[in-house]
């Protein structure tokens, strides 16, 4: 069996990054940026008043300083003239501080009578305004990749950057193989379960920024499953769910070699997830997970999202891991990387009691998978475990 590593490793190589597409703005929050963009213009473009207040020369402001207001700036309406010895201009947030001035006096700081105004004794040194291109300049980058964030999508908006290039969304086909497996909405058999795997997937890959497409589900023939992966053809990804173990109806393996599967790997030395496979199929790269619902989302979280991300041009990492305190004792683990389901707490991190493979209500209480390394000795509470977000 191989590590996680060497299978994530195995994973990355059967992907490269997708096509590029511009999309407007509105659309670009969660996608990759595709290529470096520049700023098209400066910000502020103008000396900006930050406050409201009154704009006049910094050599002049000392307390009791009479002043005569000789006109206004507003936020989109700036003062033409020039601001001489003694004048000052009334000015308000986001306002261009007209020529002459350099220094804006806080409105508080300030009584005013008529056309006069005298300062207070208290104005400070703070000039209270901001630089022209003090955020940034025409023909500063926003580098790629890069995963956009709504404060990403503020500053593109900025920069004037309405169509931005990403990467283009992978198409991922979901299936789901099993006899016991309907869809959710409709009536199961007495033995039947339904189908929450390639939901969960589909969330998760959704989140990802890629486009899934939940295919029908194949029943545990090979007739059945071939016709799925006939579906699935020219699709970016294709992932399978169930049937990827070495029972007389895990039919995922053999059907996928007879239609000429190329293998990376098959098993993984971690828990839940070992029954993992990957590989390239009808040119597409193809990953067989585990059926147990939990197995499935944690393959997800390890192995599928790195991928998926590398297909958007992002490197080929991990999920990141941070450190984390444990708030209560941990018995020693196995011979296989173990991902337990657990909680974050204001004193640290709790593994949940009941780690079947099979429990999304676990799963769902759970924000964190604690990493267990191989043969990993008990811990105590106050010790540093690695976890991942999910
Ligand atoms: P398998 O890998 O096909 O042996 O499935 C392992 C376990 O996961 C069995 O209990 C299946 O019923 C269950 N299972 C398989 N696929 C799914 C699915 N898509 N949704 C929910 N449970 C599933
Ligand atoms: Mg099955």
């Amino acid at each position: 069996m191989i590590t996680v590593t060497e299978a994530l490793d195995a994973l990355f190589a059967l992907v490269s990054p997708l096509a590029t597409e511009d999309v407007p703005l509105r659309h670009a929050n969660g996608r990759v940026l595709a290529r470096d963009v520049i700023a098209q213009r400066t910000q502020p473009p103008f000396a900006a008043s930050s406050m409201d207040g009154y704009a006049l020369k910094a050599a002049e402001v000392e307390a009791d300083a009479l002043f005569k207001v000789i006109g206004e700036s507003a936020a989109g309406h700036g003062w033409d003239g020039v601001v001489g010895a003694g004048q000052a201009v009334r000015i308000f947030t986001g306002a261009p501080v007209p020529q002459g001035a350099d220094f804006v006096v806080i409105q508080e700081d300030t009584i005013r009578r008529g056309d006069l105004i005298t300062l207070g004794r208290n104005v400070g040194s703070k000039d209270n305004i901001r630089a022209a291109g003090v955020d940034f300049t025409k023909g500063t980058p926003l580098s790629a990749p890069r995963l956009l964030t709504p404060a990403d999508i503020a500053l593109l908006a900025s920069m004037n950057i309405a169509d931005v290039p990403v990467v283009r969304r992978p198409v991922v086909s979901l299936i789901s193989t099993g006899d016991e497996l309907v869809m959710p909405g409709e009536a199961p058999g007495p033995d039947q379960i339904i189908a929450s795997n390639t939901f969960g997937l589909a969330a998760m890959l959704e989140d990802l920024g890629a486009h899934p497409r939940i295919l029908p589900i194949a029943a545990d023939t090979e007739g059945s499953l071939r016709a799925a992966f006939d579906l699935a053809k020219g699709s970016d990804l294709v992932i399978t769910v169930g049937g990827a173990s070495v029972g007389d109806h895990d039919l995922v393996a053999p059907v996928a070699a007879e239609m000429g599967m190329e293998q990376s790997f098959y098993k993984v030395a971690m828990r839940p997830g070992k029954p993992l496979m990957a590989g390239r199929l009808s040119g597409m790269p193809m990953v067989g997970l585990p059926g147990n619902p939990v197995s499935a989302m944690v393959c997800g979280s390890v192995f599928i999202a790195p991928l998926v991300r590398a297909m958007q041009g992002l490197p080929k990492t991990a999920a990141p891991r941070r450190n984390m305190t444990l708030a209560a004792p941990l018995t020693a683990n196995g011979p296989r990387e173990h991902y337990m389901r657990g909680t974050t707490t204001a004193q640290g991190v709790i593994s949940a009691d009941l780690q079947d493979s099979s429990l999304l209500s676990v799963l769902s209480t759970s924000d964190v998978l604690i990493v267990r390394p191989p043969s990993d000795p008990a811990r105590a509470i106050g010790d540093i475990v690695d976890t991942i977000a999910i």
